[in-house]
């Protein structure tokens, strides 16, 4: 889970405020000597810890929280505000340009991501129903051209490039002129990285920045990294002036401390963060929602807009026919294991959900997808007729598919019983709503 040790350790601590009557000063001084070790634990700067804890406590001990009659709540609601707040209040967008295309360029030491997030970035804003077209100017990585090549080919998104001959400035240039000439109304440079921050790096960044003027420089940092990440970020902006940042590989960051120093150190907002290889998994960063994760409030919203963008709404609607006409089937159901495949790994969508975060008992349940993966095969060693008239598998049919899943008839016994229980919880929800419905107005 992302920020797993700070999250935990913070729910811990303000779990303990929650459950006394009356908090005293020094209730909420102990509880804050807690937050500030959890924060820096977490590689969160220190002198944004401090301004943090500072601001918490001051706003704790007031009169209005000490006097309430849930008071630990009250200061967790402080903690989700100043956390939030922390991290830029509201969500960055990208300035696109009242006159197309907009140029957005990338930038960012190697390793960090730079490439990847170029293709996703482009991904994410063809959904959005732009044109983009990739430029590839990182001519020092090896294969970095190839790399981004690739990613465009999978995207169909278009990549500009000239080889690595040529100097990333002269790359830039072209390939802006290539985009107005071919009808692209973004553009994303994806800048040559280095090892280190180096002189002529940025030389080469502030060449390309002056010839091009983006409408949006994006710094690509690794998250991974904490306040390595922040230093960065405070190099280039000194050196370059960036609108934002793009933090990578926050799946993989079980501290946080670069997501939530970053922008109180440079004053730049997190734009986007990755949350995976995978050319989908780059995100809007809002912080409020990130706040309400880590203390284990789950993100419902982000798990809306999840499903939104990859569930299919004309096969739900289907689908919800058949359920209320009973007619759900295993073809159905395969239909649907394809879909919840479709929002990424089960433990990273219950993380979103309040409370199961953190939930001791899910942590010992072990949530690879590997038990989906059991039962598609199980229903796909089924006939067409099995699929639609569960009722006909008799033992030797069992039998057979256990086989041909590579299962055994136990776990073959252990589906076909809980698809009928779930198609009758179904029917029942179905005559519920009905009800409801009915009746005009739930009571
Ligand atoms: P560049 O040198 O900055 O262009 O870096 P690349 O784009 O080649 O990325 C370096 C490595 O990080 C690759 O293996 C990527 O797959 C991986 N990577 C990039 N973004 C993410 C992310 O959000 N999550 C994870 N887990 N890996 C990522």
């Amino acid at each position: 889970m992302i920020f797993e040790g700070l999250a935990e350790k913070l729910q811990n601590t303000l779990g303990k405020l929650k459950s006394k009557g009356k908090l005293s000063e020094k209730d909420v001084k102990d509880a804050m000597r807690e937050v500030k070790l959890a924060l820096l634990e977490a590689d969160v700067n220190f002198k944004v810890v401090k301004q943090f804890v500072d601001k918490v406590k001051e706003r704790a001990v007031g009169q209005e929280v000490m006097e309430s009659l849930t008071p630990g709540q009250h200061v967790i609601k402080i903690v989700n505000e100043e956390l939030t707040s922390l991290m830029g209040d509201v969500q960055s967008k990208i300035n696109f340009s009242s006159k197309p295309p907009t140029v957005i360029m990338l930038v960012g030491l190697q390793g960090a991501g730079k490439t990847t997030t170029a293709g996703k970035l482009g991904n994410y804003l063809k959904k959005q129903g732009k044109k983009p077209l990739l430029v590839a100017c990182d001519v020092y990585r090896p294969a970095a051209i190839k790399q981004l090549k690739v990613v465009g080919g999978q995207l169909d998104i278009p990549v500009f490039e000239m080889g690595d001959k040529v100097s990333p400035v002269e790359i830039a240039k072209q390939g802006l002129a290539h985009g107005v000439d071919s009808g692209r109304d973004v553009v994303i440079i994806d800048t040559a990285g280095r090892l280190h921050i180096d002189e002529q790096l940025m030389d080469e960044l502030v060449n390309i920045k002056s010839e091009l003027r983006p409408h949006e420089i994006l710094l690509v940092i690794d998250s991974m990294t904490g306040q390595d990440a922040v230093n960065v970020a405070e190099s280039f902006n000194e050196a370059l002036g960036i609108d934002g940042v793009i933090l990578t590989k926050l799946d993989g960051d079980t501290r946080g401390g670069a997501a939530l120093s970053v922008k109180a150190v440079t004053q730049k907002p997190v734009k986007f963060v990755g949350m995976g290889e995978k050319l989908n998994e780059l995100e809007p960063f809002y912080p409020d929602r990130m706040a309400s994760r880590i203390l284990g409030m789950g993100d419902i919203l982000g798990l809306i807009e999840k499903a939104q963008a990859n569930i299919d709404e004309n096969k739900a609607r289907e689908l919800e026919q058949r359920i209320r006409k009973q007619q759900f089937t295993f073809e159905d159901f395969l239909d649907q294991l394809e879909q919840v495949k479709k929002l990424g790994p089960l433990n990273k969508v219950l993380e979103m959900i309040p409370g199961m975060g953190s939930a001791k008992q899910l942590k010992d349940i072990d949530f690879d997808d590997k038990e989906i993966v059991k039962i598609q095969a199980i229903i796909q060693s089924m006939t067409r007729d099995e699929r639609n008239n569960p009722e006909i598998i008799n033992g030797s049919r069992r039998k057979r598919i256990a086989k041909g899943s590579g299962t055994s008839v136990q776990e073959v016994n252990r589906l076909l019983k809980q698809f009928e229980q779930t198609k009758k919880m179904m029917k029942k929800f179905a005559d519920m709503e009905k009800g409801f419905k009915k009746g005009g107005n739930m009571k």
